[in-house]
């Protein structure tokens, strides 16, 4: 499969997004959903089938690392074809990529367990909540991972204020750099701020790269170049 380019899983074109959401028939399965995007010839392909097989990858890909690095986990899972330059794969994946490297950091956590919630919290972020919602999915991905490592439920009192306290700095981080959205990107920021917050609120240290270069720019007909701080034009 070669590698798409942030465009239309079907026939490459570029996405166009209407303010409302309107119905449309999936491409791959045929159901019909509210949607607010479509390729400008008219394909819609559903969340589920967009992020499917990448979310699978994520899933084995989490389960086998032996590393402390959630950016050095998440860099390899995104040179999977299946692991789309764009999608809500990635609500999935920053969560995934953060249990695992907090339980290969000494994190308690039954890591097939936390994966598969993971993977059933994740997938409910929709594509597009970062325009749309004002929360970017790959911050509510950090939120997950808290809300999982600390038990934290609706009902909770220290891990409620933790796990919202964690999404709020991911989104602080990410907005300050603005759009538009690039998931690599916010995926980086987000997975930095959840590593100081697991340093610093959980006494988990996991590790992070001393330098952050995104490969997959090229892929990205949005991308900010040299202002953003993974371009490899970036300079400071
Ligand atoms: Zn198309
Ligand atoms: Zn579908």
């Amino acid at each position: 499969m070669k590698r798409s380019e942030g465009a239309c899983l079907i026939c490459g074109a570029p996405l166009v997004y209407f303010q409302e959401a309107r119905e449309m028939e999936c491409s791959l399965c045929h159901r019909k959903f509210p949607s607010n995007a479509q390729c400008e010839e008219g394909h819609f392909i559903c969340d589920e089938c967009h992020s499917k097989r990448g979310i699978e990858v994520v899933m084995e890909g989490c389960r086998k690392t032996p590393s402390k690095n959630p950016i050095a986990i998440l860099q390899s899972l995104m040179e999977d074809p299946f692991v789309y330059m764009h999608g809500p794969e990635h609500h999935v994946m920053v969560g995934a990529a953060l249990l695992a490297a907090y339980r290969n950091a000494g994190g308690e956590l039954d890591l097939e367990q936390a994966l598969a919630e993971m993977a059933q919290r994740g997938q409910q972020v929709p594509g597009g909540a970062c325009g749309f919602w004002g929360c970017c999915g790959a911050a509510v991905s950090t939120g997950i991972f808290v809300s999982i490592v600390t038990g934290s439920s609706p009902l909770s009192g220290k891990s409620w204020g933790l796990c919202n306290e964690m999404t709020s700095r991911a989104l602080a981080s990410l907005a300050a750099v603005g759009g538009p959205r690039c998931c690599k990107r916010n995926s980086f920021l987000a997975t930095i701020e959840a590593v100081k917050f697991a340093r610093e609120k959980l006494g988990v240290s996991m590790e992070l790269p001393e330098k952050i270069q995104c490969a997959f720019f090229p892929e990205n007909q949005q991308c900010l170049r040299k202002k953003c701080p993974f371009n490899p034009l970036h300079q400071g």
